[in-house]
Parts: structure tokens; C-alpha cells; sequence
């Protein structure tokens, strides 16, 4: 017999939520349970299948270092970049070297499409396709993928299919659903962690193991190797943009004053 009770001889082994910890004992679930697949691989005879994403919402830089915390874990995802926000200029030397090495661990690279420059939903999907073209001209890799930012319920329920280009909302992998009846019972589970929340579920065993067919989006700016909430996340991202700011004008110019180094 022991001479104490079992359960204080269990460490308990807690991690910070957004954290590469976390992120990889996610991992380690959904692998536990599915076979990630890429979008491509998924058709409507499909049964079972995990297709991961990546909408890079603020910052280039936590992309790339999410992509190779992903290639030590082994699996393959999707890295959709906007060109059209104003937190990062997608064709700067410095961030097209970032999403060619993405690409070239294994990743996939799409376009996340911002509709703020779009005059009428007519005209979609010759603006999807001029948005491609740019991105695959800058960065001479294939785009054959996009993803809706804060995607308005017309864009969803148009289910747009476009000649060579994966539309990661297309019914195959998406189940559109009003808010008001609710995201419970979908034939396609969708689980993302917009606005550093988990407003349609969060990821633990129980949930990846009693669906078969689930579409993860996970937001890169939200993650960091130590974990934080939304407003300490939010802080350590704005001091990052500093740095990354405060470099680019020293290697401009030489009359950056030294007082805000
Ligand atoms: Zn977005």
C-alpha cells in the first residue's frame, strides 16, 4: 500500500493558453485522431479528414516562427497572407524571404482576402483572382488557395469556386450555418481561435475525437512561445512592431536618433 494518496504523485503539467506548448499538445491530439490532410485532398466523398489553416492577420515575423514550431511537429498547414491591411507590407525583401522559407518547409501559401477594396459582390471573383496573380508575381511561388478576412455572410453563402484557386470556405470544408440556429451538430465541425477566444468550441480530446470531419483556423499572432492573454498578447505584439519599425529606419537613414533605440 502507499503512504500517500495516488493523485500527489501526479504532477500536473500546466501550460499557458496560446503557447507553443499548447499549440503542440493540440497537435498532438488532432494527430492522434485524424490524419491532417491539405485542402486539396478533400473531396465530397471524403469521411474523415482535419484541414488546418493559418489567416496572418498583424505580423509576417510570428507567422514564420509558427511555421517552424509546425515543421518540428511534422505536419504540413496552409498560410494565408493579406496584401491589402495596414500592419504589414506582404512584398518587402525582408517579408517575401519570410514566406518563401514558409513555403519551403512544406507549407502552403494563399491569399487572405480582404474585401475592404471590393466595390460590389458582382465583382469577386475577378477581384480574388487580380489579388492572386499580384501575390504569385511578388513572390514567385504558387497561390492557389484564399481565405475570406471576417468573411460577411454573402461571401460565405456564395460558396465561390474558382478555376485553380481553393476557396477554404467552399462547402467541402465548410458548412455555412445562420448564428442564430446555432453551430451545434454540423457535418463539419469548425473550430478557430478568432479574437484569441474559442467561440465555436475549444480543441480538446473529447471534441477532436467525436468529429470526423474538422476545419482548424489558427490566427499565428496569437500565439507566442510563452503564452499570453488578449491584452498582454496584444502589448508583446505591439512592442515586436517597434522593433521591427525601429530596425527598418536605422538600415534606412543615419539620422534616427539613438534616444529611441
Ligand atoms: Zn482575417
Amino acid at each position: 500500500m502507499l503512504p500517500f494518496p495516488l493523485e500527489i504523485l501526479v504532477v500536473k503539467y500546466v501550460v499557458n493558453p496560446f503557447s507553443y506548448n499548447e499549440y503542440s499538445q493540440i497537435l498532438h491530439c488532432i494527430k492522434k485522431h485524424h490524419e491532417i490532410i491539405d485542402y486539396s485532398q478533400v473531396n465530397k466523398d471524403t469521411k474523415q479528414f482535419a484541414v488546418i489553416r493559418h489567416d496572418v492577420e498583424f505580423s509576417v515575423e510570428r507567422a514564420y516562427d509558427f511555421a517552424k514550431l509546425e515543421k518540428t511537429l511534422e505536419i504540413n498547414t496552409s498560410y494565408m497572407f493579406q496584401i491589402r491591411n495596414n500592419a504589414y507590407n506582404l512584398f518587402s525583401n525582408e517579408n517575401i524571404k519570410m514566406v518563401r522559407e514558409i513555403n519551403a518547409m512544406g507549407h502552403k501559401i494563399g491569399l487572405h482576402v480582404h474585401l475592404g477594396g471590393l466595390s460590389s459582390f458582382a465583382e469577386i471573383s475577378k477581384y480574388i483572382l487580380h489579388d492572386s496573380k499580384i501575390m504569385e508575381s511578388f513572390l514567385q511561388i504558387p497561390i492557389n488557395r484564399f481565405s475570406f478576412h471576417r468573411p460577411p455572410k454573402e461571401a460565405l453563402k456564395m460558396n465561390v469556386k474558382l478555376e485553380g484557386l481553393i476557396n477554404t470556405y467552399e462547402d467541402r470544408f465548410f458548412e455555412f450555418r445562420e448564428e442564430e440556429d446555432g453551430f451545434e451538430n454540423l457535418q463539419i465541425k469548425y473550430i478557430s481561435d478568432s479574437r484569441h477566444a474559442w467561440n465555436y468550441g475549444y480543441p480538446d480530446e473529447k471534441t477532436i475525437k467525436a468529429n470526423s470531419k474538422i476545419h482548424f483556423l489558427f490566427h499565428p499572432y496569437s500565439w507566442t512561445e510563452h503564452g499570453f492573454d488578449n491584452r498582454l498578447n496584444f502589448q508583446s505584439l505591439k512592442d515586436e512592431k517597434v522593433r521591427v519599425f525601429t530596425n527598418t529606419v536605422k538600415t534606412e537613414c543615419n539620422h534616427f536618433s539613438g534616444h529611441f533605440q
